[in-house]
C-alpha cells in the first residue's frame, strides 16, 4: 500500500492532542500511544514525542510537539462555528463596534475588498484591535480564505 506518510504524521499527532495529559505549561504533555507504532517513530525522528519504544503507556510530547498537536487538532477537528461566533476583539475595539448598529455591522463585513479574488467579498472575522482612532477589522475570505482587513474611520 502506497500511503501518504506526512499525511498520517500530521493527523497521528492532531489526534494525540485528543489523548494529552499531565500537561505541563512550557514543558510539554504526555499522551496515550496506541497509535501506528511507525508513525510514532517518525513523529519521534521529527522531535515531537519522545522515544515511544519504552515501555510505558504513553508517550512525552515536547512543548513543540504539544503546541503542534493543539494547532492540529484545531485545524482538522474542530467545528468553524466556534471561531465564527467569537471572534477576538480587544475591549475597546469591541466597544466601538457594537456601537455601530447591526444591520450596518453586517453590511461592511459582507463588503471588504479581497486583493486575492479582486472584488468585495464578506469577512469572516477573526479578530478586532484599534489602529490609532480607527477600528481595524482582520478576518479571512469567505471565498479564498486569504487574509483580509477593513479599517473603520472614527465617525464612520
Ligand atoms: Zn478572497
Amino acid at each position: 500500500m502506497d500511503y501518504n506518510e506526512d499525511k498520517i504524521d500530521e493527523y497521528t499527532l492532531a489526534l494525540l492532542y485528543l489523548v494529552t495529559h499531565e500537561r505541563q505549561e512550557g514543558m510539554g504533555a504526555r499522551a496515550w500511544k496506541g497509535f501506528d507504532w511507525e508513525t510514532l517513530n517518525r513523529l519521534h525522528e521529527k522531535g515531537y514525542i519522545s522515544n515511544p519504544v519504552l515501555k510505558a503507556k504513553s508517550v512525552g510530547m515536547t512543548e513543540e510537539g504539544f503546541l503542534k498537536s493543539k494547532e492540529l487538532f484545531e485545524r482538522h477537528f474542530v467545528k468553524e462555528i466556534k471561531t465564527l461566533l467569537f471572534p477576538k476583539l480587544t475591549p475597546p475595539a469591541k466597544k466601538r463596534w457594537e456601537q455601530i448598529p447591526e444591520k450596518i455591522r453586517k453590511d461592511i463585513l459582507e463588503n471588504v475588498w479581497c486583493s486575492k479574488c479582486r472584488t468585495m467579498v464578506a469577512l469572516q472575522l477573526r479578530e478586532g484591535q484599534m489602529s490609532g482612532s480607527s477600528v481595524l477589522l482582520k478576518g479571512t475570505c469567505k471565498i479564498c480564505g486569504g487574509a483580509v482587513a477593513r479599517v473603520l474611520e472614527p465617525g464612520s
